[in-house]
């Protein structure tokens, strides 16, 4: 059973135009997939219908068993656990140490202190942060933060990890760090769903690849190559 269904997605925020027409397209258990297209392409409203934060014009939206379109306010949060997500901007709480910021996680979703103390620090090593976790967020450096992000992603064992330009706001160097952790994670199992528009990010992955323009799909390939359109 595929694990991301796109079944006739057109997505229009106003009348004026479509941000996403006729979109079908399907993720595999396994797969590391990148989304790539210029910036307005379609590939954060991509996302948002995938995490249920907006919902199709038309067309259906399924993740694992969940039809995402149809899932009621009160289902979100349940739902969000098996879908770890990573923003550009990081989005740490700033007044968190490393360790409080993925703890916090397993906090809101009532998860006992004996686990937290556990889960925290194996998730924290994991992405390499050990040695990091008493440091606030303007102690690490961005490639570092990222790590604590991708590490919260992490906590609740989700089916896939969603990353919305997490390389956006890294150097060469960082970025090449988070992709090979991004690599790691999927090496061990987890989907992976990449939406970047970074040249050099698409070319060393060798992985499929789809290229969105102006909401549409125009080119799925396995191994592919970033094209300017
Ligand atoms: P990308 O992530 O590829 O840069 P987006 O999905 O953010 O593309 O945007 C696709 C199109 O939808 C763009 O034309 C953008 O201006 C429009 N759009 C995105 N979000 C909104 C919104 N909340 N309201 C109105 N238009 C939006």
């Amino acid at each position: 059973m595929a694990m991301v269904v796109f079944q006739g997605v057109s997505k229009i925020y106003n009348s004026h135009s479509a941000a996403l027409e006729d979109l079908d397209f399907e993720v595999q258990p396994g797969e590391f997939v990148s989304l790539t297209g210029r910036s307005g392409a379609g590939k954060s409203t991509v996302i948002k219908l995938l995490i249920g934060e907006e919902k199709p014009t038309k067309g259906r939206v399924f993740f694992s068993q969940y039809e995402v379109n149809k899932l009621k306010d009160g289902e979100l949060p349940a739902f969000r656990r098996h879908v770890g997500v990573i923003f550009q901007d990081f989005r740490l709480l700033p007044m968190k140490t490393a360790y409080e910021n993925v703890a916090f996680a397993l906090e809101v979703a009532g998860r006992p202190q004996r686990d937290i103390v556990e889960l925290v620090p194996q998730v924290l090593d994991m992405v390499g942060l050990s040695e990091k976790s008493g440091n606030f967020p303007h102690e690490l450096s961005g490639g570092e933060r990222q790590r604590v992000a991708i590490a919260r992603a992490m906590i609740h064992r989700p089916e896939i990890i969603i990353a919305d330009e997490p390389t956006g706001n890294l150097d060469p160097l960082n970025t090449y760090e988070i992709i090979k952790l991004l690599e790691k994670i999927n090496q061990l199992g987890t989907t992976l769903l990449l939406a970047t528009h970074d040249k050099e990010v698409i070319n060393t992955l060798e992985k499929r690849v789809i290229t969105l323009d102006r909401g549409r799909i125009i080119r799925d390939e396995e191994k592919g190559k970033y094209i300017l359109v």
